[in-house]
């Protein structure tokens, strides 16, 4: 196995997608933290069109769904995680009012000022947080809601080390001030930042991959490109505990002017 680290970004999205479509979540969160950033949003009726883009398998959607009484469409970009999506919403009986569709965040289905809410957990990263927050303003309704967790920095200055890898895997990784700034420019008012908690990388995130790595790697045995990813999330979980004081997730959510 090679020291150098690849970019997650050069893997196989095939790949990337198996790995993750065992876990209940793809990226790091919970229940209590989709609930506290909906607590910030006080627009919402039965009528209410919510979005939930980049939604992987559902985890957080649920959430939402439990906890609001709109209407739900969740987007991505992965089958497999769209597939066992709305499995899940069956599961939960709640097909009728909230709907898995395969879609790219570039390129949305959406009307000009249709929805009432954009959610994104750790998502927007994919076409960036600027654009993101820029190209999907026009969905919304005037004083509709963006909640969006996002990679940032939590002080000015890091190490060397950590600086590079974020620099390698996420450019528009930024401070959460930078981050306020944006959103301003990009029309909408900041309601509200806030710092998600080390549980939420450490217990949801890289501990759930831990027995998912071996149940992965003996799906792939002899895989080399397998055996390369699994290092690499390793190595990504390493640096988190080493850093994490520098950097996690931040809740922005900003009302549309
Ligand atoms: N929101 C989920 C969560 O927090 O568990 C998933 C987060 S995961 C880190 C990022 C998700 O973005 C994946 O489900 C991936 O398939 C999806 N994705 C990547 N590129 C996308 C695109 N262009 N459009 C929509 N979804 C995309």
């Amino acid at each position: 196995m090679s020291n150098e680290y690849k970019s997650i970004h050069e893997f196989d999205l095939r790949l990337i997608y198996e790995y993750f479509s065992t876990m209940e979540r793809q990226g790091p969160g919970s229940p209590e933290i989709t609930i506290k950033a909906l607590s910030f949003i006080d627009n919402l009726t039965n009528e209410s069109k919510i979005v939930d883009i980049g939604c992987g398998t559902g985890g957080q959607t649920m959430v939402i769904a439990n906890n609001t009484s709109g209407n739900i469409t969740a987007i991505d970009l992965s089958s497999i995680f769209i597939d066992i999506f709305n499995i899940n919403t069956q599961k939960l009986n709640l097909q009728d009012r909230v709907n898995g569709i395969l879609g790219s965040m570039d390129n949305l289905p959406f009307q000009n000022e249709e929805l009432d809410l954009i959610w994104s957990e750790g998502s927007i990263y994919n076409i960036g947080f600027e654009r993101g927050i820029n190209e999907w303003h026009k969905f919304l309704k005037k004083g509709a809601f963006v909640a969006i967790s996002e990679a940032s920095w939590f002080t000015q200055e890091r190490p060397v080390e950590i600086d590079e890898f974020w620099n390698r895997e996420y450019p528009e990784i930024d401070t959460i001030s930078n981050k306020v700034t944006q959103m301003e420019k990009a029309g909408y008012i900041p309601i509200a930042t806030f710092v998600l908690p080390e549980y939420c990388w450490t217990e949801n995130f890289y501990a759930p991959q831990v027995s998912a790595q071996e149940k992965f790697l003996q799906k792939n045995v002899g895989n080399k490109t397998a055996e390369e990813f699994v290092e690499n999330q390793r190595h990504e979980a390493k640096l988190y505990k080493k850093y994490k004081e520098f950097y996690g997730y931040v809740f922005y959510i900003g009302k549309k002017i």
